[in-house]
């Protein structure tokens, strides 16, 4: 069993290769829900959705957001009558976040929540919120602080942003599924997620990094020289002090890191690190990268 730990665009685009290459019932899945919020009254998980929603045969893997054909007439009713909805939400994908909204309202956790769901949508894979209770990434900008869904979607990563807050009212533990997750595993992935907004948040919950130290751990940078794939990244590593390059991935992770990946086309060397494609353009591509990684983990293990 391999663990992976996921945002909501990276690790997901090699989640769709692994998926080819192991059964959804041997992969389990820790994802960063420090982006969630309420919407509407109901309760948004952004990369917890698409990891389902790609384990259910559902995800858009275009733009990796929401359910793939969603139709929008409640988003497009709201802001006609001036709901002001700056998300871009789907009715079907709407439809799941009022059934966790309203779960957890009667008090049930997350995690419980999450299973349910995904167990309903037929999905085999075990998909585990990194912590019952909420945390939020903010960043404080020049144009005051602001959630980072605010930031990235309203203001288009314009501003300039000075610090990175993560905001929550107690401190984040991970649950003992995740713990137990980490625990069982063959090896652990991080997959080329955010560090800033996706991997960092689970790895501040209590416990994560006693967890995996004790484990074979492979990560994949996102970066390309001195900037990401896609998205907000580059900057969001230099408000939060650190290169933005793969150099400062691997010195944020080197503590818990057996074999940290970077691209062939990388012209930021890391000492010791493996070269591989990373870029997953397509399919084909994300499956040759999940190849190569299940072969670094399966390796270490047999
Ligand atoms: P978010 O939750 O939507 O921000 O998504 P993630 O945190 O999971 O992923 C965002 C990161 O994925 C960005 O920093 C990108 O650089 C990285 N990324 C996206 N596509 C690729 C790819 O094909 N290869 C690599 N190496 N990184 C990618």
């Amino acid at each position: 069993m391999i663990t992976f730990l996921s945002g909501g665009t990276g690790t997901p685009k090699l989640l769709r290769g692994v998926r080819s290459l192991l059964p959804d019932k041997e992969i389990t899945v820790v994802v960063n829900t420090a982006e969630d919020l309420w919407i509407s009254g109901n309760h948004l998980s952004p990369d917890l959705d698409t990891v389902m929603y790609l384990f259910a045969g559902l995800a858009d893997t275009t733009t990796w957001w929401g359910i793939t054909g969603d139709s929008f007439t409640t988003h497009d009713a709201l802001n006609a009558w001036g709901g002001g909805e700056l998300l871009r939400i789907g009715d079907r994908d709407r439809a799941v976040h009022i059934l966790r909204g309203e779960m957890l309202r009667k008090g049930m956790r997350l995690t419980d929540a999450a299973g349910l769901i995904s167990r309903r949508m037929g999905v085999a894979a075990t998909l585990l919120p990194m912590a019952d209770t909420p945390v939020s990434t903010l960043v404080d900008t020049d144009l005051g602080l602001l959630h980072f869904q605010d930031y990235w979607v309203k203001h288009r990563g314009a501003p300039r942003v000075k610090e990175v807050v993560r905001r929550f009212a107690e401190p984040p533990k991970a649950t003992p599924e995740v713990i137990r997750a980490i625990g069982k595993a063959d090896g652990v992935v991080i997959g080329p997620s955010n560090p800033v907004t996706s991997i960092s948040p689970i790895l501040e919950c209590a416990g994560v990094v006693e967890a995996l130290s004790r484990k074979f751990v492979v990560a994949v940078s996102p970066f390309i020289g001195d900037r990401p794939v896609s998205g907000p990244a580059g900057e969001l590593m230099r408000a939060w002090g650190s290169e933005p390059t793969s150099q400062g991935i691997f010195d944020l992770y080197k503590d818990i890191l057996d074999v940290f990946v970077q691209d062939i086309r990388d012209p930021v060397k890391v000492a010791g690190a493996v070269r591989l494609d990373t870029l997953m353009r397509d399919k084909p591509a994300s499956e040759a990268l999940a190849r190569e990684i299940l072969k670094l983990v399966q390796g270490k293990t047999s």
